[in-house]
């Protein structure tokens, strides 16, 4: 009897090892309807005055929207911490973003880790680079990314930046910042990118941008499209669905409702 039941477990963990290796073939494969797979590039820390034009350039040529969640005191001229031409061409760079299409959402204003700083100073860090945003774009900003990302935001982070929708990115991290290595981060990228991820850049590396044309370029050749955080993450709203702030968005498949409210 107990070797019947050696057996069966050892059943069981062969077909879930089995299943969890066709899984993801199975959503990059396509959604069975012919609609394109999407994904959303996204840009933290900048905008830096060299890097974020070079970048523009390239998503300009290849049709290709992302989303830049922007650092406040690098547009703000009283923040003491930059140079004015560096913060009049920051302010200029996040206007062109707003004017293609992209998306600008908020970085906080000092970069600083908000799980770890008072409620007046998250209060404060993320309205301040809201209105900055509100200033040069014209447009209200409605996604946040905490700065460290997701295992430092509480859900009282979320509390106070709701509406806003907290946004982190996939289970892979190219760790850019640190990493200069351009072959090993679009290895990387290309590999673990699906229907529906979020990919976690900063604009303000030049190997980066490199790493971020050169995943494009691969994955366009694979049938992907390059939205907006915006785009991607209400490809399930409607109908009665909308986002939740009380939640943290790191991809979103299409069909799932699992981390969407009913109105
Ligand atoms: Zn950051």
């Amino acid at each position: 009897m107990r070797k019947v039941y050696l057996i069966e477990t050892i059943f069981i963990i062969w077909l879930v090892i089995v299943l969890s290796l066709f899984f993801p073939v199975y959503v990059k494969a396509d959604n069975g309807e012919g609609i394109k797979p999407m994904v959303a590039f996204t840009f933290d820390d900048g905008p830096n005055p060299i890097y974020t034009k070079k970048l523009l350039d390239g998503l300009a040529e290849r049709d290709a929207k992302a989303t830049f969640f922007v650092v406040g005191e690098r547009l703000d001229y009283k923040s003491g911490k930059y140079e004015d031409w560096e913060i009049a061409k920051g302010r200029e760079l996040v206007a062109r973003m707003a004017r293609e299409g992209h998306t600008v959402a908020n970085h906080s204003y000092s970069h600083c880790w908000l799980s770890k700083s008072t409620h007046e100073k998250v209060d404060y860090e993320l309205k301040k680079t809201n209105e900055l945003i509100k200033e040069i774009t014209g447009q209200e900003t409605k996604y946040m990314r905490p700065p460290g990302g997701s295992a430092l935001t509480a859900p009282w982070v979320r509390n106070i930046a709701a509406p806003m929708i907290t946004v982190c990115w996939g289970y892979y991290d190219t760790r850019d910042w640190q990493c200069r290595n351009i072959d090993k981060m679009v290895k990387t990228i290309v590999e673990n990118t699906f229907d529906g991820d979020i990919v976690l850049l900063h604009d303000n590396y030049e190997t980066s941008i490199e790493t971020a044309f050169r995943a494009m370029d691969i994955l366009k050749e694979k049938g992907y499209r390059f939205v907006t955080v915006d785009e991607l993450l209400n490809r399930n709203t409607g109908n009665g669905w909308e986002l939740d702030p009380s939640r943290i968005y790191c991809t979103m498949r299409e069909g799932d409702y699992s981390r969407l409210k009913k109105v």
